[in-house]
This record gives C-alpha cells, sequence and structure tokens, in this order.
C-alpha cells in the first residue's frame, strides 16, 4: 500500500480556519477521538490522568499508519483525508485540517505507536516538543495508541490557565460523550485515574442514549425520523414527562458532528411547546444529515458552529419532524405536524433523500428551487458560503468587548452579495429620519419601519439582543443599571460550582443590577435585583444566568464578563412570537438604531434587512 499523507501546499493551508487546536484537555481528547473514528476504529478506549493534565491516551483498532506515516503526521498541515480545496466542501471526515498531531505535539510529550494489518511489526516514536526523540519498530496488534503526557508542560502560562481537575475532567466527559453518541455501533471506555467511568458496548442509537444518559430514559424515548430530498432527520427525544430543570441532555450532530445551535435549539424547543414547563429542557439526541455542500463547518476553529446554506428550511425541518414524532406517539393527538405552508409543497421536501436524490441533489442547485419559489430576495447568495474565510476572519475579533469595525465588515461583505434591495449601512447612516410614527409588526415576530427611501424589516429578537448587549456593556462602563432592594432579602443555596461562578462575576452582576452578598456555606442573599425583574422571582432570574451562562461557558474564545452579557443578551431578549405594543415597538426601533452596531446580533445573526423603495418601483415596472 503507498504512503499516503502528503502536506497541503500553503494556499489551502493558509486558507483553513486555523484556531487553537488545543486550548485544554478535552480538546486534545476530542481530536484524538476523532481521529481514531475517521481511522475506521471499531473499539476506542480513552485513557486520563490527572484530569488529562499528566495523560491522555486513546487507543484504537483502526487502519493504523505506515512508518513513513507515523512521522508525517505530527506535521503541521498534513492530513490524509483532504487533497484540495474542493474537498472542503464535501468534507466526510471529522477531521480534515491537519494540525491536531502537530498542535499536541508542540504542547505534550507524545509516544505514538501504530501498525497497518499489513505489516509485519509497527512503529513507535517518542516527540518531546515537537522533536523526535525516539523512533523505532514495535510489536503490537492493528490500530493506533498516542498518549499526551504533561499538556503544556513547556507552557506555563497555558498549563496555568487549566481550571480545576473536577472542571476539567467535566469537559473531557461532554467531549467523551459527544463522540460516543454519534458513533454507537463502536465500543468506548473512559478510564479516569484507574477508575473505568464509562464501558459502552456496540449498539443501537437507543441503547448508547441509555446507557450514557442513564435508565431513566428507558422506554421514555420517541423516535424522531424525516426524510426529504433536502435533509434527513433521525434521533431520539425524551418524553415531555422527562424534561429536566437544566440543560444537559441535549445533542445537535449534523453530519454526524456534534455541533451547538441556539437557533435549531428554540426549533425544538418550538416544537415542545405548551408541552412542557416554560423553564424545562427536554432531553434531545438529534442527527440531521444533509448534502455538505449546503453547510460550512469552517466558521469556528473547534468546528462546533457550522452555517447553514439555508437554515431557515432547517429550522422548520427539525421542528415539523419533532413536531411530527411527539403526535405520532400520540403524546398530543391534535397537534398540527404540518411542515410550513411555504416549505411544505415542494418536491425538494416532500420527496424522499434517497442516496440518487442526493447527488441530482447536489449538481442541480436545489439552493435555486427554494429560493425562487419564495422569498428570493432574503436568501443569500450561493455564493456566500464560498466566502467562508471572509466569514470567519471578523469573528477572530470578537475576543474582548463589541468590536464594531469587524461587525460592519461582516454586514458589508452579506449586503454585498444580497443584491437587489439591500441598503448598506452608510446609506442607513444617511437617511437616518426613520418614521416611527406607526409601526407594523408581522407574525408578532417582525417589525416593518419606513423612511424615506425605503423599509426595514426588523426581527424583534434579534434587535432585542443587541439592545441589551450594549445596555450591559454600557452598565459596566459607567452607566449601572438601577438596583431595586429586595425588602425581605432572600438567601439562595448553590452548589460548589454555582457558587465559584457567582464568585467570579459578583462585581459584572452588580453592575448589571443584581445585588448578591455571600453568606457562608454555599449561599448568597440577595439584596436586590434590576427594576424589570418581578417581585418573587428573583431566584429564578439567577438561576437562570447561570444556567445561561454555563451553557455559553465552553465557548472559550470569550472573556468571563462578554459571555455573561451575550447570554444575558440571549435570555432577556423578547422573543419572536410576542405580541408588541406601538410604544414597545418605538422604543424598540429607537433602542436598536441608537446602538453602535445595529445591524447584527453579538453572535453575527443579521437584526434587520432593507429594502429601497426604488427597487420596489422596478420591480414593479415603475
Ligand atoms: P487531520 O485529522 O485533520 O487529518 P491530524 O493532525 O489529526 O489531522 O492527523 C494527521 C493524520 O494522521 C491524519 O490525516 C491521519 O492520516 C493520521 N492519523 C492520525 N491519527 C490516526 C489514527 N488514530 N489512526 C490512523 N491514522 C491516524
Ligand atoms: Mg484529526
Amino acid at each position: 500500500m503507498p504512503d499516503i499523507i502528503q502536506l497541503l501546499p500553503d494556499n489551502i493551508a493558509n486558507q483553513i480556519a486555523a484556531g487553537e487546536v488545543i486550548q485544554r484537555p478535552a480538546s486534545a481528547v476530542k481530536e484524538l477521538m476523532e481521529n481514531a473514528v475517521d481511522a475506521g476504529a471499531t473499539e476506542i478506549k480513552l485513557i486520563v490522568n490527572d484530569a488529562g493534565k499528566a495523560l491522555i491516551q486513546v487507543i484504537d483498532n483502526g487502519k493504523g499508519m505506515s512508518e513513513t506515516d507515523a512521522r508525517m503526521s505530527f506535521e503541521r498541515h498534513a492530513t490524509s483525508k483532504i487533497k484540495n480545496i474542493d474537498d472542503l466542501f464535501h468534507i466526510k471526515t471529522m477531521g480534515f485540517r491537519g494540525e491536531a498531531l502537530a498542535s499536541i505535539a508542540a504542547v505534550s510529550q507524545v509516544e505514538l505507536k501504530s501498525k497497518k494489518a499489513e505489516d509485519i511489526t509497527g512503529t513507535y516514536i517518542e516527540i518531546d516538543n515537537s522533536v523526535v526523540k525516539k523512533q523505532e519498530a514495535v510489536a503490537m496488534q492493528q490500530g493506533t495508541s498516542i498518549a499526551m503526557k504533561n499538556l503544556f508542560f513547556n507552557v506555563p502560562a497555558r498549563r496555568n490557565f487549566l481550571k480545576s481537575n473536577p472542571s476539567e475532567l467535566r469537559h473531557i466527559v461532554d467531549e467523551f460523550i459527544r463522540v460516543a453518541m454519534a458513533f454507537p455501533d463502536i465500543f468506548f471506555s473512559l478510564t479516569s485515574n484507574g477508575q473505568q467511568v464509562f464501558h459502552l458496548e456496540k449498539g443501537t442509537l437507543k441503547q448508547r442514549i441509555v446507557q450514557v444518559l442513564g435508565n431513566s430514559y428507558n422506554a421514555k424515548l420517541v423516535s424522531v425520523q424525516e426524510q426529504s430530498d433536502y435533509m434527513n432527520i433521525y434521533g431520539f427525544v425524551g418524553k415531555p414527562e422527562t424534561a429536566k430543570k437544566t440543560r444537559g441532555d441535549q445533542y445537535f450532530f449534523v453530519n454526524n458532528r456534534f455541533i451547538k445551535s441556539a437557533y435549531l435549539n428554540h426549533a425544538v424547543m418550538g416544537a415542545f411547546d405548551e408541552m412542557i414547563a416554560k423553564d424545562g429542557f427536554p432531553m434531545y439526541t438529534l442527527f440531521i444529515d444533509l448534502d455538505p455542500a449546503q453547510i460550512d463547518i469552517n466558521v469556528h476553529p473547534t468546528k462546533q458552529e457550522i452555517k447553514f446554506e439555508d437554515e431557515r428550511i432547517v429550522y422548520a425541518f427539525v421542528k415539523s419532524a419533532v413536531k411530527h414524532a411527539l403526535a405520532q406517539f400520540s403524546i398530543t393527538p391534535t397537534l398540527d405536524f404540518e411542515l410550513d405552508s411555504s416549505i411544505q409543497h415542494l418536491d425538494a421536501v416532500s420527496k424522499p433523500f434517497t442516496d440518487e436524490r442526493k447527488s441530482s441533489a447536489a449538481s442541480t442547485s436545489l439552493y435555486n428551487t427554494f429560493s425562487q419559489k419564495n422569498q428570493a430576495h432574503f436568501i443569500e447568495n450561493k455564493s456566500e458560503l464560498k466566502h467562508w474565510k471572509d466569514l470567519y476572519e471578523p469573528a477572530k475579533g470578537e475576543s474582548g468587548v463589541l468590536n464594531t469595525t469587524a461587525a460592519k465588515e461582516i454586514v458589508e461583505t452579506v449586503t454585498a452579495s444580497r443584491e437587489p434591495g439591500f441598503v448598506s449601512l452608510q446609506a442607513l447612516a444617511a437617511h437616518p429620519a426613520i418614521a416611527t410614527g406607526h409601526l407594523t409588526q408581522l407574525h408578532n415576530t417582525y417589525i416593518i419601519v419606513q423612511n424615506d427611501t425605503g423599509f426595514f424589516v426588523i426581527h424583534q429578537q434579534n434587535a432585542h439582543e443587541r439592545i441589551l448587549y450594549e445596555r450591559f456593556i454600557k452598565a459596566v462602563d459607567g452607566k449601572p443599571i438601577a438596583i431595586q432592594q429586595n425588602l425581605f432579602p432572600i438567601t439562595i443555596a448553590l452548589t460548589t460550582m454555582d457558587m465559584g461562578i457567582v464568585n467570579e462575576l459578583l462585581h459584572e452582576l452588580h453592575f448589571l443590577g443584581y445585588h448578591l452578598e455571600p453568606f457562608g456555606n454555599n449561599t448568597f442573599v440577595i439584596q436586590g435585583t434590576p427594576a424589570d425583574v418581578d417581585q418573587g422571582n428573583e431566584k429564578i432570574a439567577i438561576e437562570k444566568i447561570l444556567e445561561q451562562f454555563k451553557h455559553f461557558s465552553s465557548d472559550l474564545k470569550y472573556s468571563k464578563r462578554e459571555k455573561l452579557f451575550r447570554s444575558l443578551a440571549w435570555q432577556q431578549a423578547i422573543k419572536a412570537g410576542t405580541p408588541l405594543t406601538q410604544k414597545e415597538m418605538k422604543i424598540l426601533v429607537e433602542d436598536l438604531f441608537s446602538c453602535n452596531a445595529p445591524n447584527i446580533t453579538p453572535n453575527g445573526k443579521p437584526t434587520y434587512t432593507a429594502f429601497k423603495k426604488n427597487e420596489l418601483d422596478k420591480m414593479f415596472g415603475r
């Protein structure tokens, strides 16, 4: 067999979003486990000591590497998984950047053992600080074992940045579960400090879910399964009675890759609407498969966020599939489970997504079918996806507080490709005379507002998220939000972990209107809350903040403060579907346009789209 690894040409390498691959032990776990999956292993064992700080080892029975490949695998941009830029748009493997092993070798002491089935002996390589210390032949079974010791031994600053062992171990377990969930036909085990924590036999997805999340889900899972030309969805949701008070048992996989998506989460929550308490979190493990050309997984350095070519279709599909499943299992027999009427009659959605159709979907632009029949001008141009690098670039600037220049850049890139009918930010600035005389709300979600050259369609939730986010920044910069002192201070007991979070955020919370005082023994006294928190809801408000903060907190690229702002804005923003009064709409519109970056949410979603009157005139032959 020929060797299969080759160096990527510089130009491709540079086009690939780099990002820091290894930020903590859990990131190495993810990369090593994904490599084992990519190698076709049927058994993958993870061993960690000291929460991965002392040792992370992954042993697999996959295809192994030749002697040359074993050496080559530690070079930066060395990959056997893509060969040219086109491949980037059809990725079928978990890895593809050829950076993980190079990064791992740069920050730890690595011992690799690998053997291919057809070779007589395997290869053993020892690497220290990227330098090969030893290489020799070794007798072993087919497969690969990679052990990385003393993570960040040569980067003390990084090592000191690591959290406590329980916290790092929790991240490791999260990553382990995400991979294990996605591949129920692979055996996985996790051993920590000599103790086996997970032992997951091969089985069905349902069995895997119960193995991982616990027996309480046995007989409490509802199967979701829907196929269309555009995408397939399958998996399970927990029956409404299994909903929990904290998020956690919620997993989305797109083409078998775990992703985080508040947007898709919202779609599932929408399907559960009315069936669970407002503050309940249903369990779900859902797999979405669609043509890789319809997504861009390169928008995030650790590949946990992706961009859909048309996320509205995915949203509608997910929501109706879950509704359908819940209805079929006669949990709510009267439910209306039709797809959004604008989408359901399309062939693309109503016909099954067979292999044949998959390939024809890839060649004929399916995208056009959707866009021409439905609101073509709302949908972004296909070429935008190809600009994933541009989209990725501004995100780099997001680490600190609000970066308006980056925000403007994003909107300008988007604007350029959204002709006709899109007014640029400059054009808006030149026509601030927005008429807030009478405002129209559509679908309890969109606010229409006009100025003398056209009109804007504002998404109320996105807009409010932006407004709140900037308000929070200002609060900490010297315009604190007023605190309403409680007449009868309330105590709140927290877990040790939550105590830690609150202690770290005490200062910021105070500026945001939450006055908390430590009271010993894992309790705080809530002395005051912002005026808009109703009496009696103080505890819930704090619990929600913690919940949201934890949800956002695996996102390492943001500071604590930034995470708090983002999670609070996200949590408190008025939701789509909420009817608004004239007065509320007026305030929202005025607040939005006095923001520094009125055009996008902190996460980069548009808050409004603008249309020019003269474009409308043209459409009507005037
Ligand atoms: P990527 O996964 O993006 O290709 P990595 O740095 O993770 O980059 O790995 C580099 C290469 O090393 C892979 O493309 C693969 O050919 C090889 N490799 C890594 N881990 C394994 C493994 N467990 N089994 C077989 N080959 C592996
Ligand atoms: Mg890899």
